[in-house]
């Protein structure tokens, strides 16, 4: 079992990656170049811990998983708090508020990127404040918008996220906002022009920094996956997701 999952390259896999995200930056036009350079999220959701552990020595830090229960096993897992004391875990599923404790409580969590309501940035900013007191940094959370519109995809509209932005900045002092994520419509076909997802997600994110008179690199935009993380870093992307590019097919999960 061990000996076919370790046929992927991964440190290979991590590398070539980088080198992408390097290039697809130097072509970000000049618009764009207040922008950070991308941070690499690689997401191990399905993927055996030796993986994560093989992506770690490579270098590679932060890691996003998408599934409650998948997530508190690796972040606790011996192996991976021996082998990664600096992992820095990125949650990019949905969270249910019932579920908010199970996940604030793990070890190393960095940053929750999918918050898409008031109710659950509300139970985050009092969950950790309860686990952690008054004196612990806060925690870092993204605001996911629903940019394609469509009804199963998670996520506050782009109309509505102005709003929820500002309500969190303002008053969830236990959390630090630190931008915005999209998922985005699957498969999008680029010979008929730029990513309408990718469009749309840099509107709200000119409006929230106008508005908030922040600077545009204060508010991070995290979009692009294995199949667009050029093109998203091209249009503005800060923090890429890739999963399959580095870590190789993933069967579709059937529970
Ligand atoms: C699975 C997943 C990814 C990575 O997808 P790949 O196509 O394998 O790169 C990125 N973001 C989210 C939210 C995901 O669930």
């Amino acid at each position: 079992m061990l000996r076919a999952m370790s046929e992927v390259n991964v440190k290979a896999g991590i590398e070539c990656i980088l080198k992408r995200i390097e290039e697809a930056y130097a072509r970000r036009p000049a618009e764009h170049v207040k922008m950070a350079k991308p941070l690499l999220v690689a997401v191990s959701k399905t993927k055996p811990v030796e993986m994560i552990i093989e992506s770690y020595t490579a270098g590679q830090r932060h890691f996003g998983e998408n599934y409650v229960q998948e997530l508190v096993e690796k972040a606790q897992h011996p192996d991976i708090l021996q082998h990664c004391p600096e992992i820095k875990w990125h949650f990019i599923g949905h969270l249910q508020n019932n579920k908010i404790n199970k996940i604030l409580k793990l070890p190393n969590l960095y940053m929750i990127q999918t918050v898409d309501s008031e109710k659950l940035a509300t139970g985050l900013d009092s969950a950790w404040g309860k686990i952690h007191g008054d004196n612990k940094t806060p925690l870092s959370v993204l605001v996911q918008v629903n940019t394609s519109g469509e009804e199963a995809k998670n996520g506050v509209q782009p109309s509505e996220t102005p709003a929820l932005f500002k309500y969190i900045h303002n008053n969830l002092k236990n959390l630090k906002l630190e931008g915005l994520m999209t998922i985005g419509a699957f498969g999008f076909d680029y010979t008929s022009g730029p990513n309408p997802d990718f469009i749309s997600l840099m509107n709200v994110h000119r409006l929230i920094f106008e508005e908030n008179a922040l600077e545009p690199h204060a508010v991070q935009v995290s979009m692009g996956m294995s199949d667009d993380f050029e093109k998203a870093i091209e249009a503005g992307s800060t923090i890429v997701r890739v999963g399959s590019a580095i870590f190789g097919f993933r069967p579709k999960k059937t529970a």
